[in-house]
C-alpha cells in the first residue's frame, strides 16, 4: 500500500523541528505524495507558534510544487470538557485539526478514566478530525470506548509512525487500536509526525502494523487524497449545518 497523503507534519514553527514549509512540501514531492498536512503543535507546546501564525495561514497558496497542502494544527487536548489550546476562531479557519496530548501543555489527567474521558471529549469537539497517537503509553486510554466514540462522531485515530521510535511501549497498544478499529470499520490515518523533511511520508512501521492486522484500504484515511478531501468536506458541511441551527 501507498499513502497518498501524509497528514501530520511539523516545520520550524513547532520550536522543535528543523524544516521549513518550503522543504517540508519538496520532501512531500520527492516522496510522491499528493497531499500534505502541515501541523505545527498547539499554543501551549514549549516553544511553539503565536496563534496568529495559524490564523495566518490563509496565505499559503493551496497548492505549493504540485502538492496539495493543508493548514493544519496538531492541538493538545487540555481537559475532559473537549477544551484545546487553540482558539475556536483559529480551529474553525483550518483545513485539518489533529488533537492529542502532550507533557508541558496543562493537562493534569492521571488515571485511565480521566485520560479516555478527555480523549472522548476531544472527539466530540465538532473542529478535531483526527486523535493523534492515542496509542501512547504515557496517557493511557480504554481504546475500545475510544474506537467506539470516533466510530460514533465519524473521527479518525491515527498509528503514528514516530511512536514506535520517540514513544516507547507503543507498539501493543497501536497493535489493539489496529484491531479494534478493523473490528468497528473505524478510520485510521497513517501518519508520520515528521519533525525533520527527511521523515516526510515515512510511515513504514504504521503501514506494517495496519497490513499485518488487515485493515481495509478504505478504512486508511490517508492513502486516498480524494478520501481526505472528501473526509474533510463531510465535517465542514456538518458544522455549517450546526451553525446555521445555533443562528
Ligand atoms: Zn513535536
Ligand atoms: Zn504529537
Amino acid at each position: 500500500m501507498k499513502l497518498e497523503a501524509d497528514l501530520h507534519t511539523h516545520t520550524v514553527a513547532s520550536g522543535h523541528a528543523y524544516s521549513t514549509v518550503k522543504e517540508m512540501v519538496e520532501a512531500a514531492r520527492q516522496k510522491g505524495l499528493k497531499m500534505l498536512g502541515i501541523t505545527d503543535h498547539g499554543l501551549r507546546m514549549p516553544g511553539s507558534p503565536h496563534y496568529l501564525y495559524f490564523a495566518n495561514m490563509i496565505v499559503w497558496p493551496r497548492i505549493m510544487q504540485g502538492v496539495e497542502v493543508l493548514r493544519g494544527v496538531e492541538a493538545n487536548i487540555l481537559d475532559t470538557t473537549g477544551k484545546l489550546d487553540v482558539p475556536e476562531e483559529v480551529l474553525a479557519q483550518l483545513d485539518l485539526v489533529l488533537a492529542g496530548f502532550h507533557s508541558d501543555t496543562g493537562y493534569e489527567g492521571t488515571t485511565v478514566e480521566d485520560n479516555t474521558q478527555a480523549m472522548i471529549a476531544a472527539i466530540k469537539n465538532p473542529y478535531v478530525h483526527i486523535i493523534v497517537h492515542p496509542g501512547n503509553p504515557q496517557y493511557p486510554v480504554d481504546m475500545e470506548k475510544v474506537v467506539l466514540a470516533a466510530k460514533a462522531f465519524g473521527k479518525a485515530l491515527e498509528i503514528n509512525s514516530n511512536s514506535f521510535f520517540v514513544r516507547p511501549g507503543s507498539t501493543s497498544r497501536c497493535y489493539h487500536l489496529a484491531q479494534l478499529a478493523k473490528k468497528h470499520r473505524v478510520m485510521v490515518a497513517v501518519n508520520s509526525d515528521a519533525h525533520i523533511c527527511y521523515s516526510v511520508g515515512d510511515c513504514n512501521a504504521s503501514i506494517s502494523l495496519v497490513t499485518e492486522v488487515g485493515i481495509e484500504e478504505s478504512c486508511i484515511l490517508n492513502s486516498s487524497a480524494d478520501r481526505v478531501r472528501e473526509f474533510l468536506a463531510r465535517h465542514r458541511r456538518a458544522n455549517e449545518v450546526k451553525t446555521n441551527i445555533n443562528m
